[in-house]
């Protein structure tokens, strides 16, 4: 019964489109004020007992007041709105119909990231129902373009800086409970990410003379630009092994078997091994230990017969904690070399430092971990993708990204695509572990 309102008041938040679109101008901003509507008709109590502040114009920070206010706050995240459905044609259950079958919720958002969300929202309206009350505060901060530029995010981290706010750890969306993902363990994983990758849209272009294209000269704009990006692609970043890579192999060699099992425990010396077998082993096992970087746009020429007197690309890279835009940048230029393609950056952002195994965030996360999923192993990393708590390193070293639900490798593959969904045992399974953490601060 309580199962029941709390996928009913779920289901009403994947209904309202909160679509972010790269041009905030093309955002439907009346879609997030409705939002919020709808969040405080579906949870009543979280609305009448904790403060609520709007930065940034759609970001939510809410407060839950502790007893004492001596102790360091503790925030936790999530991001109200999601990616564009596309075509919405190419669903088999409408992006944002909130349709169940056979156990699972149909939609966008389903997951990324009104699943955690509403997952925490339920779970803290639970908690006031029964008058729990936290001993310290609790700050829950809701981004309203996590998926875009991660404004909101930005805005409250300062406005917190600004009040000397020191919170005791930050729990935002990333790795799930997961099998599978690394080769020769057994069981279940919950993923951590202590990290995450940096990011930047790297901007290359040529000018050149032009002309006539019966009077070619020996390389044009086209070609030079096209050299620039195979010599980008013919030099791939070296490999590392980052230090939250050496503790997620370290973690997992508790659960692997085999060969596997004594080359993750003795990461301390097979790490080069491990290292050259990931470099090698496909785009998603390279990623980890490299920085990467792909052109993603290109643009150049008006007429079929005219040699185009500007060519550009755009090259996304996802930096590796260790490196910055700026070596990632001048790394570039120098596996370019030529000084005639001009190499810019949009800024980006640098990766963030990686938290700490240990200390209060990182043991309560375990620990309700332990009790909840027993025979699962949590195990740290460091992400691919961004989320809106890199904009919270500067508060404290204790920022973990992990959404507490059990997702398939179909159900993760449908995320920023097409036919996301999450089964609803998993989404309850996650309201209990907000619910329980959450009764331990
Ligand atoms: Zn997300």
């Amino acid at each position: 019964m309580a199962n029941d309102v709390a996928v009913e008041r779920f289901t009403a938040l994947i209904r309202v489109p909160t679509v972010s679109k790269a041009d905030p101008r093309e955002t439907d901003w009346t879609a997030f004020s409705r939002f919020r509507e709808v969040l405080a008709e579906q949870y009543p109590l979280v609305h009448e007992h904790l403060d609520r502040e709007l930065v940034a114009e759609h970001t939510l920070l809410y407060r839950w007041a502790g007893s004492d206010a001596a102790l360091p706050p503790a925030i936790l995240m999530a991001h109200q709105d999601v990616v564009d459905p596309g075509e919405i044609a190419a669903w088999q259950h409408e992006p944002f119909g909130a349709e169940q079958a056979d156990g699972t919720i149909h939609g966008r958002g389903t997951i990324d990231d009104k699943g955690s969300l509403a997952g925490i929202l339920e779970a803290v309206e639970q908690l006031l129902s029964t008058g729990f009350a936290p001993r310290r505060d609790v700050l829950l901060v809701f981004g309203h373009d996590e998926e875009t530029h991660g404004t909101g995010a930005r805005a409250v981290a300062a406005l917190l800086a600004e009040r000397g706010l020191e919170p005791a750890f930050v729990l935002d969306e990333g790795g799930a409970i997961v099998e599978d993902v690394l080769p020769g363990t057994s069981g279940r994983l919950a993923v951590i990410g202590l990290s995450e990758k940096g990011a930047a849209n790297i901007r290359l272009s040529v000018a050149e003379a032009g002309g006539h294209s019966s009077t070619p000269p020996a390389i044009s704009a086209i070609g030079r630009l096209a050299r620039a990006i195979t010599r980008i692609d013919e030099s791939p970043s070296p490999a590392r092994m980052t230090q939250a890579t050496r503790k997620m192999f370290a973690a997992a060699g508790r659960t692997a078997t085999g060969a596997h099992r004594f080359l993750y425990r003795n990461i301390a010396w097979t790490a080069p091994l491990l290292r050259r077998v990931l470099a090698s082993g496909g785009p998603e096992t390279a990623a980890m230990v490299r920085t990467t970087r792909v052109a993603t746009v290109i643009s150049g020429g008006h007429a079929q017969n005219a040699i185009p007197e500007r060519a550009e690309a755009t090259v996304n890279v996802r930096i590796l904690p260790g490196e910055t835009v700026e070596s990632v940048v001048e790394r570039i230029r120098a596996d370019i070399r030529d000084p005639l393609v001009a190499v810019e950056t949009d800024g980006g952002w640098d990766p963030s430092p990686i938290s700490p195994t240990e200390g209060y965030g990182w043991e309560l996360l375990t620990a309700v971990l332990a009790d909840l999923e027993p025979g699962t192993t949590a195990i740290p990393y460091t992400q691919n993708g961004a989320t809106d708590s890199r904009s919270f390193t500067g508060l404290t070293p204790a920022v973990y990204r992990f959404t507490p639900f059990h997702l398939t490798a179909g159900e993760r593959g449908a995320l920023h695509a097409i036919g996301e969904r999450i089964r609803v045992s998993s989404w309850l399974s996650g309201v209990a572990f907000y619910r329980e953490l959450v009764s331990r601060l």
